[in-house]
């Protein structure tokens, strides 16, 4: 394997106009994140041609890319989340960095999401070839089945219109192309089920020094909640990153790790080193990205993958409604804004450009569902971080970001009143919550004059001690928090940026609040001096009940465009279909109802997975067939022109 994949299957705007003139698109995906990835590997295995329109260039798909990539990352002196990707004012993607505390009545324009409030949300994406799953954490937990009937069984949030059951197959296809490490005995918890004899595609990760430590301090803690008792055990999380295979995998037949992308390691699979860099860049490739699943969509020869093509607007027919074309911006250069419009059509339309982004282009095209719930519902896993030194050296800094954590507040009667939560156990020291170690070092040289030796010593005693506990809440469907647009707020091309509303409801504050009272009993357990502390100055600040906090945003857009059993409580069907146009996906995490306390990527996979395999069936009613790959030629049936 060398550089030349970039040229597999990248076309011109002039190739990809002539093949959407001649009719030969079965489907034109926007966006090429794991969503758009699967729908474009599903359909182009099975014979189907498509077309990937992505806002970005794709130079990533070459390891030369990629390493730049890395180099940005080292060279930046921020190590935010977006750090190694370079600004792209033809595609702006949200950096948390761009966040500050919002003044009431006041929006807040200075990053890409306008953040009109109350609350600041620092959560972000990547739009890079290959999107988020580039700097994603890659911590992969199933939902609880549980979390998909919340509004019948808690009478909060929505339902949604499948069940664990429905999705259990498609979880493990999911599991499958991402190629998760895990162990079953370890994960089939609080309802989780899997098929006889399932195993995971690679053995569980080890857990960190760190998690053992915690372990033996906190496991068989009780915690009596609302007439419940939950007991703490630590677990080892499912990972998105290579690990030893299962040579039981798939009835014996085994498990081939996929490595880097455009090296010798494709072939050799390059495994976690526990470096702990997963995010925002996994050097060595080890970590699942959504690169791995494109390029074996990009080896059929049916995909045409059209990069710097920004998708600006949905065209639909007057008559049925179905969308007839889409519009888009093809850009020559990041450095410059000038464009040529264009547009394409297919017989099918997958948008896959996330939850914010397809919400926003939907809006930004006037197509705000007939239920008026597009944008609204915004979503995301609300963290609240607590951070203590322990008394003895735990060896932070070594691991993935997150081997284990703790599950037991996830479920139970409790979620009809405040929300339940999970707990991450973080490798990576106090670096979320404080800038540790750059800070660390900032106070032991500016405020105790610590030089050489003496520093080294001091920033090792300092940063092996430090343990942080993410605690990850769920946030239900509220229709205040929403994506909207607004011709005032325009990018560099005169695409309209989304608007963010958010805020936290008492229920979430409720949940938040019990949450740091569990830190509290942990870090005596632990013998841990507490250092956690809330300023009214943070950005993520808020007062419950006369107890200060703050939130960090989880990174987890869901709910923009809930899918449900109607068009008048939805604006997708289980499918992922649009109600009202009929020729319409709008795939991932905006069509889910919940989120639970899961990180949504396994889902949003899953449920990619369900939709290819309904757009399947759907196409081949049409009676449409390839004939023949390297010739490209269709043999049109009845009803296709
Ligand atoms: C810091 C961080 C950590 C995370 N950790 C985890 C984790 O541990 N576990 C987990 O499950 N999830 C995690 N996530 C979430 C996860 O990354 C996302 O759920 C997932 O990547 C979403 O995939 P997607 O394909 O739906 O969207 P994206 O990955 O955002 O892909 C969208 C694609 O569409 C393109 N695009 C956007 N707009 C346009 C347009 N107008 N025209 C054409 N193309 C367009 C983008 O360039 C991009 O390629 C994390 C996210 C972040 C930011
Ligand atoms: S710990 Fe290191 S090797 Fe493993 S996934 Fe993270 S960055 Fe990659």
């Amino acid at each position: 394997m060398n550089d030349s994949i970039s040229t597999l299957q990248q076309i011109t705007l002039e190739q990809a106009i002539e093949r959407s003139n001649k009719s030969e698109y079965h489907a034109c995906i926007v966006g090429s994140g794991i969503s758009g990835a699967i729908l474009a590997k599903q359909l182009t295995q099975k014979g189907y041609r498509v077309l990937i329109l992505e806002a970005a260039p794709a130079k990533d798909m070459t390891y030369t890319g990629f390493k730049e990539y890395v180099s940005n990352y080292y060279r930046n002196p921020s190590k935010d989340n977006n750090a190694p990707y370079p600004e792209n004012p033809n595609a702006p993607m949200p950096r948390s960095t761009d966040v500050s505390k919002l003044t009431p009545g006041v929006d807040d324009t200075k990053g890409y999401m306008v953040q009109r409030g109350p609350l600041a949300l620092d959560s972000t994406y990547t739009r890079v070839t290959g999107g988020t799953t580039m700097h994603w954490e890659a911590k992969i937990l199933r939902m609880l089945p549980e979390d998909f009937a919340i509004k019948s069984t808690y009478g909060v949030g929505l339902d949604w219109p499948i069940s664990y059951d429905d999705l259990m197959p498609y979880y493990r296809l999911a599991e499958r192309e991402i190629g998760v490490s895990a162990n079953v005995e370890e994960q089939g918890f609080y309802g989780i089920k899997y098929e006889e004899n399932y195993v995971y595609p690679m053995y569980g990760l080890p857990p960190s020094y760190l998690d053992k430590i915690v372990g033996k301090g906190i496991d068989g803690a009780e915690f009596e909640l609302y007439g419940e008792t939950h007991t703490v055990t630590v677990r080892p999380f499912p990972q998105g990153r290579n690990g030893i295979p299962n040579e039981r995998y798939d009835n014996g037949s085994g498990f081939k790790p996929v490595g880097a992308i455009s090296s010798h390691q494709v072939e050799q699979g390059g495994r976690c080193q526990g470096n702990n860099n997963c995010v925002p860049i996994c050097p060595v490739q080890a970590k699942y990205d959504a690169r791995k699943t494109l390029l074996d969509a990009l080896r059929t020869g049916l995909v045409d993958f059209l990069p710097q093509a920004v998708a600006s607007k949905v065209v639909v027919n007057r008559d049925d409604h179905s969308v007839k074309h889409i519009e888009f911006k093809h850009y020559s250069s990041t450095e410059r804004s000038e464009f040529t419009l264009a547009k394409v059509s297919a017989d099918k339309y997958i948008l896959a450009t996330n939850a914010i982004e397809n919400a926003r282009l939907m809006l930004a095209s006037g197509l705000p569902s007939s239920s008026g719930l597009m944008g609204k519902n915004l979503m995301d896993h609300t963290y609240l971080l607590a951070w203590g030194l322990l008394p003895e050296a735990a060896g932070t800094m070594r691991g993935t970001k997150c081997t284990s954590g703790v599950a037991d507040f996830r479920y139970g009667r409790s979620r009809a009143k405040q929300a339940p939560f999970g707990i991450d156990i973080h490798n990576d020291g106090w670096g979320w919550a404080t800038g540790s170690p750059f800070t660390d070092i900032e106070t032991l040289v500016d405020e105790q004059n610590r030089f050489g030796k003496e520093l080294r010593k001091s920033v090792v005693d300092r940063i092996s001690n430090q343990l942080l506990f993410a605690y990850m809440v769920e946030q239900v469907a509220d229709e205040s928090n929403r994506v909207t647009v607004d011709p005032e707020y325009k990018d560099a091309l005169g695409n309209m940026r989304p608007i963010i509303n958010y805020n936290l409801s008492d229920y979430s504050k409720a949940g938040i609040a019990y949450s740091r009272e569990t830190s509290k009993v942990f870090f005596q357990r632990l013998g841990a001096e507490d250092f956690s502390s809330y300023s009214p100055l943070d950005y993520g600040y808020f007062n419950y009940q006369g107890e200060n906090y703050y939130f960090r945003g989880g990174n987890h857009f869901s709910g923009t465009h809930v899918m449900g059993t109607s068009a008048d409580n939805s604006v997708v069907d289980e499918h992922q279909r649009s109600w009202d146009h009929p020729n319409l996906y709008l795939v991932g995490s905006g069509s889910m109802p919940s989120i639970g306390t899961s990180n949504t990527t396994l889902t949003l996979a899953a449920l990619c997975f369900k939709t290819s395999e309904y757009i399947l069936d759907e196409i081949s009613k049409q009676s449409v067939k390839i004939v023949s790959n390297s010739d490209f030629r269709l043999a049109k049936e009845a009803g296709h022109e």
